[in-house]
């Protein structure tokens, strides 16, 4: 009989997806653990329909319990230590040792500008702040929209463009179109920079086509709330009504002396985001993995003479991780040879408003640098979004079934040559 324990960390798109995948490939003597701090788990990719008032709040929240297979067992605690060394977890009310352990602990968003809803500043970033910006979307009546990036890395690099297109979309159904004016202010050079000029260039053309202002290499430096001003890096300033922060993302503060980065160059309290063999998704200890946005993957190619490329932070990426990672830990406890591996290929659907999407897919460690390619806008893309969210959020019983019938009458029919 073997006997090990599996602890995931983060009940969230990797997380579920590791634990579930472990729990249908291993015999019940495999001990899985999921530790996660919520107990409802809330579909990240639809608050943008949320935001717009496409969603109700109810229908993109479902119990963790019910997206998990039987025979994982879950602890819904905060995880308040990562012993590296000793090979423990620690929780406000358990310690659990292990033999493989899983880091699937997302990103944390910066509350510098979190929460600031009285000076009107706004987010689409988390569940509450989704809902908050709704109200005022419907609120608004005449002025300035600003959508704004705080930083790099922001996970989905698609969703502030998604945001200004959807955003333009109710205004343009309220009949506002010519009250209210949107900008989009961004520190990279042009959409996606990962997937090159020329897709992002397809980006900033819709968003120009639907008289969104789009302000490149401006990057959100200060925010003067009592006369409403934003002002730029490149001191720039602009008034708002309503103004839009993508915030910045930190690394989880519990990775903080856990061994996984040498902090001894950063500020007190600061971390890094977790290295990994960007093919079989190991940190520098043994048996311990990082999937999805908590990790850090190079990739070839620059967008900037001092800026390397990073994998981008998507929840694609963490799903296909986590994968490939069970696959990893399935065949290093079955004694098997190991055959899987995280080859880069990721897609996206990016929502242009109007029920329509383009979809970009692409190799993510295609050299000199990524090769990604966007299809035209069809409602097909927005469709398949629509059916990956029912999918996602299903309970476990018709997950399987579910997702048989997306592959096999989607992707695969599409011959869309990646392979995930
Ligand atoms: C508005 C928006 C739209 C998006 N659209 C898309 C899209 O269209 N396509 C796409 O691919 N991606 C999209 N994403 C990105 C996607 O949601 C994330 O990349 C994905 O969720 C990352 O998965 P993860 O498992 O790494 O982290 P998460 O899904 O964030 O899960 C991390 C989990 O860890 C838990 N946790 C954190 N710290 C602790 C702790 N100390 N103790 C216990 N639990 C803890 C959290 O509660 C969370 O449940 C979007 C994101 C946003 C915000």
């Amino acid at each position: 009989m073997i006997s090990k324990s599996i602890v995931v960390l983060g009940g969230g798109i990797g997380g579920i997806i590791v634990a579930n995948k472990l729990r249908s490939e291993l015999p019940s003597s495999v001990i899985i653990t999921l530790i996660e701090r919520n107990k409802i788990h809330t579909f990240a990719a639809s608050y943008l329909w949320l935001m717009v008032g496409l969603r109700k709040a109810e229908k993109i929240s479902v119990p963790v319990r019910k997206l998990i297979s039987k025979g994982v067992n879950i602890i819904f605690e905060e995880v308040k230590k990562i012993d590296t060394a000793g090979n423990r977890i620690q929780t406000e009310n358990n310690e659990i040792s292990y033999d493989y352990l899983i880091v699937a602990l997302g990103a944390e968003l910066d509350n510098k500008f979190l929460n600031k809803v009285q000076d009107g500043i706004h987010n689409f970033y988390s569940f509450d702040g989704a809902q908050k910006l709704r109200d005022e979307l419907n609120k608004i009546q005449s002025g300035e929209i600003i959508i704004a990036i705080e930083s790099l890395p922001y996970k989905c690099p698609g969703a502030p463009y998604e945001a200004a297109m959807l955003i333009s979309d109710l205004i343009n159904k309220r009949g506002l179109k010519n009250k209210v004016s949107i900008s989009l202010f961004t520190p990279e050079p042009h959409p996606l920079p990962v997937a090159g000029p020329e897709l992002g260039k397809s980006v900033s053309d819709l968003l120009v086509a639907k008289g969104i202002k789009f302000y490149p290499l401006h990057q959100l430096n200060k925010v003067e709330a009592p006369n409403k001003t934003v002002i730029f890096n490149t001191d720039f300033k602009k008034a708002y009504n309503l103004l839009i922060v993508i915030p910045k993302h930190n690394p989880p503060a519990v990775l903080n002396n856990s061994g996984f980065s040498d902090e001894s160059d950063l500020p007190a309290g600061q971390v890094n985001w977790i290295t990994v063999d960007r093919n079989l998704l190991e940190t520098k200890f043994k048996n311990v993995y990082a999937i999805g946005d908590v990790n850090s993957i190079s990739i070839p190619g620059r967008w900037h003479p001092d800026k390397p490329m990073k994998l981008p932070k998507a929840g694609v990426f963490a799903h296909s991780q986590a994968l490939i990672v069970a696959e990893i830990i399935k065949s290093k406890i079955l004694g098997k040879e190991i055959k899987s591996s995280f080859c880069g290929d990721g897609f996206c659907m990016l929502e242009a408003g109007e029920d329509l999407a383009g979809f970009a897919y692409g190799d993510f460690f295609a050299s000199p640098h990524p090769d990604v390619k966007m299809k035209r806008l069809g409602k097909a893309w927005h469709l398949g979004k629509v059916l990956f969210e029912k999918w996602w959020l299903s309970p476990t019983g018709m997950r399987k079934s579910f997702y048989k019938f997306l592959i096999r009458s989607g992707a695969k029919s599409m011959n869309i040559p990646i392979k995930l």
